[in-house]
Parts: structure tokens; C-alpha cells; sequence
């Protein structure tokens, strides 16, 4: 049984509505009942892995609960139905939730402005060295070209350096996972535009000599740049600012419990301190006599725009609502229980897996499937498909570059204890299985519809037929 909306259009002659060769009389569709369609669909939704049905460990990534109560608040109509295009007077309300979550994010980051037009973490980061190329231009240094980056920095870094022209140098990390500070002192001198760092980095650890570093960056002319996408870990307990950083991003859709979604949308508002605050995207949103404001005007340095209008605005909404939920208090507690909860399960795994930098973590940890590898030829890879079986997403791998055969870990706050330990469980019964069974851990999944898949070509080449054509 169908129910179909009658037909609001003329049924004849459809030559009037459309060229009459362009009229397929004959076409081949699926014929099914409204229930089966319902079921149908239902049940593919059923097999795949979210937040709200599975434990997420994606490392770096921060697959946090993402509360309700954001939605809620997005859907207010005042947020949802509103127009960029709206005059101003008719918009105030929104106006003034971006003019207080940039001071909310100034108070929490130690930050004196910010854009929300970045689109995402890595959009963050091109609008980050826009900024920092501006500068220099301006100080007419723009011979400066280099930007310094260590070996565990996450991807988009050295693509975002290279989209402005920039040229990329790695340094290495020393043994204790910190930059090591005889190569950066090599590398800096009077061609660094700037340094981009995360901190605490991907492997978890906040690098011990970050005042040291700031200075050697400054002192050689050079800027600093904080890769905040995930600050997990630092929420009411250091600000980036204070450490160095003249300029950071930060992904809501991480740390402030917005939706990751199919690439979109994100939002990577960028934050800088008073030497960088001219080069701001526009429009900026100020308050004058009690109204909020859109300008333009009084940065004539700037960058321009990144994005039309205001960026992922109902992305914004949705941080807002989260860091109103849970206020100062609270998001200092989103970061306690997330280094705990990464600390007790690292401290559990490390017993299994080879932990190779061997110090409290922070947010996140890295272990490696090195022991499994040399006994009996399981892979970082084999052990991620094996916790599916589980009921588990696997965790990100082979990522950090430096570690051999990685395994990168991020429980996140919002997880219980049962749910971290029944993940230890699973992984500590995944090392006995590489001894008596990995067969079993090599051939994995065994749960889902397809096993291993070619995800190279899955992604180039899907097919998402429900027939096959003879057209091809
Ligand atoms: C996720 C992430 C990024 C990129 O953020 P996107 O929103 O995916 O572009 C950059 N750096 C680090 C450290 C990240 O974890």
C-alpha cells in the first residue's frame, strides 16, 4: 500500500511540460510496497556505526556524544529560518550569539578575536596562514617562506602550507615524543613565516618544552600556529594563547560536540591574539549603541572573506548550546575525564600492546601492533577489522606516520567505564586470538555484510546501483 500525494501538475499532454523527446514512456523502476521500501532503508541504516549506537574510538578525532539538546536548540526557528540576506535589525538574535561565542571562545582560548567563517579544521588552517603571509607582507618581510612542522603533525598541516605557497619542513620528534629542540633551532631562521603545532600532539603528549619552542619561533621572526582541531584535552586547563600561540583553530565538530557528517558541515573558527587580529576575515560582527553590527569597514588590513556569509552559522548554534549546557565547571570536567579515561585504558593495553612513548597521555594514546606483527604477522589493519567483530569502530590507524603499525586511541569523556573496559576486553582477547587463532583476526570482519573491502576503489569506483544496467 502506497499513499501518494494527487498529481499537482497537468497529466496530459506532458509535451506542453517537457520536449516530447525527453518522455520515456517506459521506465524500469523498482516496484515495491511503501512497508518494504520502509524496511528496506530501516534496516540499512541499521548497519552503520555512529556515536549513538557504538563506542567510536577514532583517534585525533574526537567522536564525542553529541547532546541532544544542541539539536533542540538548532531548531529553533529564530536559528533555523533565518536568511543571511535578512537585514540586519531583523537578525539581531543570531548576530548576538556570534558576538558572545566569540567571547565565550576569547575566554577559553585566551584569544583577543575570532572568525567563524572556516568551514573546517583544515579551512581553519589556510585561513590561519593567509593571516600569518598577510603579516609579514605587511611588516615587508614577505621573504619569509618557511614553515616548520614536526614529523607527528596531522595532514592537512603541510597541504595547508603548501596551498599558500608556503614551503613545508619537517622536524623530527626526539624519543620522548617532544619536538626535538637542536632541529628546530637548525631549522629556524630568517626565511620561517611560522611553526604550526599541535599540543598535546597526535601521539597524546604535551610537548614539555613548548615555552622554549615559542621563543625560538619568535625570536627568529616567525609566528606560532596552534592546531586546536582537537582541544579535548586543554579546556579550562591551559589556553593556547598563554603558551605562545598567535593564532589556533579549533573544530567545534570535535572538541564542542557538534556532528561529524560526510565531510560536512564543520566549522573551524580561528582565533588570534592582537598581532594577527587586523588581518581577521570580514565581515566582523561588533556591537555599537546596543545594536549588533556586520562591518566591513574598520579592518582594511584583512584577509577578505573565507566563506560566504558567516560560515556553517547552525554549526555554531549547536557549540553554543553545548558550552551553555555545561559552562566553565563543565567543560574543565570534559577534559579531566577525557585524560582519564585515555590514561586508565592505556595503562590496561600497555600490558598487550607495545606503548612506545611511555608517559601519561593526554586526551589520546597511541599503541602499536608491532609485538603482534613479529609474533605471528597481524597488522595494525587485521586487529582495526577484528573490533568490528566486537561491536567496536576501530580506532585510527597507522597514523601518526612515526609509529610503526599505530593504533591511535581517543575513549573521549562521554564514554562509561563498563564501555572502556568491555573495549579493553575485546582487545586483550583480539592479542590472545594473534597466538591461537590468527586466522580468525587475519580474515576479519566476520559480522558485516562484506568483509574486506578494496576501500581505495570502493571510494573511486562505488557502485550504488540497485540493478545492474546494460548500459553499463
Ligand atoms: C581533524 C584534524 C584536522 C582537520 O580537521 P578537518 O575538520 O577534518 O579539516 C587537523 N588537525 C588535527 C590535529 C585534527 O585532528
Amino acid at each position: 500500500m502506497v499513499s501518494l500525494p494527487g498529481c499537482d501538475v497537468p497529466e496530459e499532454p506532458l509535451q506542453d511540460l517537457i520536449p516530447a523527446d525527453l518522455i520515456r514512456r517506459e521506465l524500469p523502476l523498482p516496484e515495491f510496497t511503501e512497508l518494504d521500501a520502509v524496511r528496506h532503508f530501516t534496516r540499512l541504516s541499521q548497519k552503520n556505526f555512529s556515536v549513538d549506537t557504538h563506542f567510536y574510538p577514532l583517534g585525533s578525532c574526537t567522536m564525542k556524544y553529541n547532546p541532544k539538546v544542541n539539536e533542540e536548540v538548532a531548531k529553533f526557528p529564530g536559528f533555523s529560518e533565518v536568511h543571511p540576506g535578512q537585514d540586519e535589525s531583523e537578525i539581531q538574535g543570531m548576530l548576538e550569539l556570534l558576538y558572545d561565542m566569540e567571547k565565550y571562545l576569547c575566554a577559553i582560548f585566551g584569544y583577543e578575536a575570532f572568525t567563524f567563517q572556516p568551514a573546517a579544521g583544515a579551512h581553519g588552517e589556510l585561513t590561519s596562514l593567509l593571516m600569518i603571509k598577510a603579516y609579514h607582507r605587511d611588516k615587508g618581510q614577505g621573504k619569509r617562506y618557511k614553515v616548520i612542522i614536526p614529523d607527528s603533525s596531522h595532514g592537512t598541516n603541510p597541504a595547508s602550507v603548501s596551498m599558500v605557497g608556503y614551503k613545508a619542513v619537517v622536524v623530527k620528534s626526539n624519543g620522548r615524543g617532544n619536538i626535538d629542540i637542536d632541529a628546530l633551532k637548525k631549522a629556524a631562521g630568517d626565511d620561517t613565516a611560522g611553526l604550526m603545532l599541535t599540543n598535546p600532539n597526535t601521539l597524546g603528549l604535551f610537548d614539555e618544552h613548548i615555552e622554549e619552542i615559542a621563543d625560538i619561533i619568535h625570536k627568529a621572526g616567525g609566528l606560532l600556529y596552534y592546531d586546536g582541531a582537537n582541544a579535548n584535552a586543554t579546556l579550562g586547563v591551559c589556553r593556547p594563547a598563554d603558551l605562545g600561540f598567535d593564532v589556533a583553530h579549533f573544530n567545534l565538530h570535535k572538541t564542542f560536540s557538534t556532528p561529524h557528517g560526510g565531510g560536512g558541515p564543520g566549522a573551524g573558527p580561528v582565533g588570534v591574539n592582537k598581532t594577527l587580529e587586523p588581518f581577521l576575515p570580514v565581515p566582523r560582527v561588533i556591537k555599537a549603541n546596543d545594536k549588533f553590527q556586520m562591518t566591513n569597514d574598520k579592518f582594511p588590513k584583512s584577509i577578505g572573506r573565507v566563506h560566504s556569509f558567516h560560515g556553517n552559522i547552525n554549526v555554531i548554534v549547536r557549540a553554543y548550546a553545548y558550552i551553555r549546557s555545561l559552562g566553565s565547571q563543565g567543560l574543565q570536567e570534559v577534559s579531566k575525564k577525557a585524560v582519564e579515561n585515555a590514561n586508565y585504558m592505556m595503562n590496561i593495553l600497555k600490558k598487550y600492546y607495545y606503548l612506545p612513548y611511555d608517559r601519561p597521555c593526554q586526551h589520546e594514546f597511541v599503541l602499536s601492533a608491532k609485538w603482534q606483527k613479529e609474533k605471528c604477522g597481524i597488522k595494525a589493519l587485521d586487529i582495526a577489522k577484528r573490533l568490528i567483530d566486537y561491536g567496536f569502530h576501530p580506532p585510527t590507524i597507522y597514523f601518526p606516520l612515526i609509529v610503526e603499525e599505530a593504533l591511535m586511541i581517543e575513549p573521549t569523556e562521554t564514554e562509561s567505564k563498563a564501555t572502556l573496559d568491555a573495549f579493553c576486553d575485546a582487545m586483550i582477547k583480539i592479542a590472545g586470538e594473534c597466538e591461537t587463532n590468527p586466522d580468525i583476526i587475519r580474515s576479519a570482519p566476520h559480522s558485516t555484510p562484506v568483509g574486506r573491502l578494496d576501500e581505495a576503489k570502493a571510494a573511486r569506483e562505488p557502485d550504488l546501483r540497485w540493478f545492474k544496467s546494460s548500459q553499463g
